[in-house]
């Protein structure tokens, strides 16, 4: 069996970023640019008015208000789309709409409804003349030339994903077509001699082929271009000649034909036209899985079209089409963020994981009080595709965890939305606070010994106030630093120490990424004034009060007992404490034993 990140590995590996094209702009959605774009222009090309209202120098309605207004001679009008004809003089204003350029000898722009212009029109006068009631400074409400985009610069960067943001900017720079990595042509081939078209009314022993549907859904969904070949009858000349249908796409995906037991059919094709590995993925649903690679002739020129077999139950097919299928199109677009955006939520069901095997549980997550909650589906059978459509997320439970409970913390990888967003998905950190004497660093240091108990990798972290004992002097780390260098590492066969020079005290969001992502807790003793979750140490000889305010506490370890809202957890009861962080912060434990070799030719 293989892991799911090796499986995906392998399949990456076999796909490659697609040339790019030019088009139209708006054929661009969601596609990632592939060429630098610098403005030939100016944007705005012109000063120009932000507002309906008079074009006039501040300096002539300097003391103007509503009680003394300023009288100014209109000399003309100028409308959006076209030019002044009249230059500002002093004493003088020109009428102006929003857009229109600014004339010259204007630097300011006055609004209607600051003027008397309603009251005159009501009173049967003229515009020959206008009243100014307010002041205003050099520079109001007029939009300087270029100061949305200048002449000459990198507006839009190789590599950007365009969205309708981005499509109007290259339509603002007057560019109607761009460079874009090309969208991947995916052929999707249902397989089976139970299947038939969804046109078709159902026989006895018959099912519509849904899977085309779903997947060509898919392939759409994450910037692809299905072309559906079809149902492929599970013979061999039948799928001989729906597998050659498919040879000018980018890449094949089959359903169904892959489990065990199962005519071996795809398998026989698929290995006479090229190469084909059958796994067994470390996943349920979804465990049989094949991928290969079919060769073909293409100008003289032998390619390679890399194949994807998910297997044919419709929750199974869709569950691997996300796993691998959906980062390989991604890939070829050229993209580089290939991970589903995962959340941390609390289950709200038990689930059993009887094999072993990773866990893919629809579930459907909501939002209450800042917490993510993930609710099961019903019946998880990898046949009924109702429990997908009911779900916006899928729980991932770690092989080996023999499952979870209601109330445990689980990963979710977010269905609907976008990649771009990012994994939201932190490392857990949490704070020990507290008075001083109040007993931090012991409640620190049994918190660290349950964690390593239970198996979890921790990171402890210390502000220190003063030096650090580390930096001794006379040491070649200290001499080094002495010397000048901004940071200095020392190594040695059983520990990595990491000095860097700082020149003021660091938030904890600036030190943590310096952690790395290997462990499964940062334990912090202080860092009182941040923002992550905080446990307040609490002492009754030091008195009642706190340290902390409770809106900035999640629990209190505590010697006696407070009229407060906030969970108390007993001091001197670590397994607790660990407890309650256990369920509010952390992920249920990995525990994933190292995994066995993978089978398969590819
Ligand atoms: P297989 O992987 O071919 O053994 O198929 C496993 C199950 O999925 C069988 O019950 C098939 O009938 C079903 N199945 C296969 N292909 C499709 C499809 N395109 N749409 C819906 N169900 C399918
Ligand atoms: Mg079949």
């Amino acid at each position: 069996m293989i892991s799911v990140e090796e499986a995906l590995e392998k399949v990456l590996s076999y796909v490659e970023v697609l040339e790019p094209e030019r088009k139209p702009i708006l054929d661009c959605l969601g596609q990632v640019l592939a060429e630098d774009v610098y403005s030939t222009i100016d944007i705005p090309p012109l000063d120009n008015s932000a507002m309906d209202g008079y074009a006039l120098r501040a300096k002539d309605i300097r003391g103007a208000s509503e009680s003394s207004p300023r009288y100014l001679v209109v000399v003309g009008e100028v409308a959006a789309g076209s030019l002044p004809a009249q230059e500002v003089k002093p004493g003088t204003a020109i009428r102006i709409m929003t857009g229109a350029p600014l004339p010259e000898g204007a630097d300011a722009v006055v609004r209607f409804e600051d003027t008397d212009e309603v009251n005159r029109k009501l009173s049967g006068g003229d515009l020959s003349h206008i009243g100014i009631l307010c002041q205003v400074k050099k520079g109001s409400d007029v939009r300087g030339r270029g100061e949305d985009i200048a002449k000459g610069d990198l507006i839009l960067k190789k590599g950007k994903v365009l969205r309708p943001q981005e499509i109007g900017v290259l339509a603002s720079l007057g560019r109607s077509t761009a460079l874009v990595i090309r969208r991947p042509i995916v052929a999707i081939l249902a397989t089976g001699d139970e299947l038939i078209g969804v046109d078709q009314p159902l026989a006895p022993g018959k099912i519509h082929a849904s899977n085309n549907y779903t997947i060509a859904a898919e392939v759409s969904r994450y910037g692809g271009i299905p072309k559906i070949l079809g149902i492929g009858r599970d013979s061999v000349q039948s799928l001989t000649k729906k597998i050659y249908e498919g040879l000018d796409a980018d890449m094949l995906i089959t359903s169904g034909g892959v489990s065990k037991g199962d005519y071996d059919i795809v398998k026989n094709v698929l290995a006479e036209h090229g190469e084909v590995g059958f796994w067994t993925v470390c996943m349920k649903p979804g465990k049989p899985l094949a991928f290969g690679v079919i060769r073909k002739t293409e100008g003289g020129k032998e390619k390679k079209v890399p194949h994807l077999g998910l297997p044919g139950n419709p929750v199974s097919s869709m569950v691997t089409f996300e796993q691998f299928a959906r980062p390989a199109i991604l890939k070829m677009m050229g993209k580089k963020i290939l991970a589903k955006p995962a959340i941390r939520a609390i289950i709200e069901d038990d689930v059993v994981d009887t094999d072993g095997r990773r866990l893919f549980v629809r579930v459907s997550v909501t939002r209450r009080g800042g917490q993510y909650y993930a609710s099961v589906t019903g019946p998880q059978g990898s046949g009924i595709l109702t429990s997908m459509a009911k779900a916006n997320g899928l729980a991932v439970i770690p092989e080996n965890s023999k499952g979870v409970k209601a109330g445990d913390m689980v990963e979710v990888q977010m269905l609907d939305w976008g990649e771009e967003q990012g994994d939201v998905k932190k490392l857990p950190v949490v704070s020990i606070v507290g008075k001083s004497q109040s007993g931090k660093t012991v409640l620190m240091e049994q918190l660290i010994a349950e964690f390593k108990r239970r198996g979890y990798k921790v990171a402890a972290l210390k502000h220190g106030r003063g030096g650090m004992e580390i930096d001794q002097p006379g040491k070649d780390s200290w001499r080094f630093a002495q010397a000048g260098s901004d940071a200095v590492l020392i190594s040695s066969p059983d520990k990595l120490a990491f000095i860097k020079n700082v020149d003021r005290d660091l938030d904890i969001e600036e030190i943590l990424p310096t952690v790395g992502s290997e462990f499964d807790i940062v334990l912090v003793e202080g860092f009182r004034k941040s923002k992550i979750p905080k446990i307040e140490v609490h002492r009754k000889e030091l008195g009642d009060g706190l340290l902390c305010s409770s809106g900035e506490l999640s629990a209190i370890v505590t010697d006696g007992s407070l009229d407060t809202d906030i969970p108390q957890l007993p001091w001197g009861d670590t397994a607790k404490v660990a407890d309650f962080i256990e369920k509010n912060f952390l992920l249920k434990s990995q525990g994933s034993a190292s995994l066995p070799p993978m089978k398969g030719k590819v």
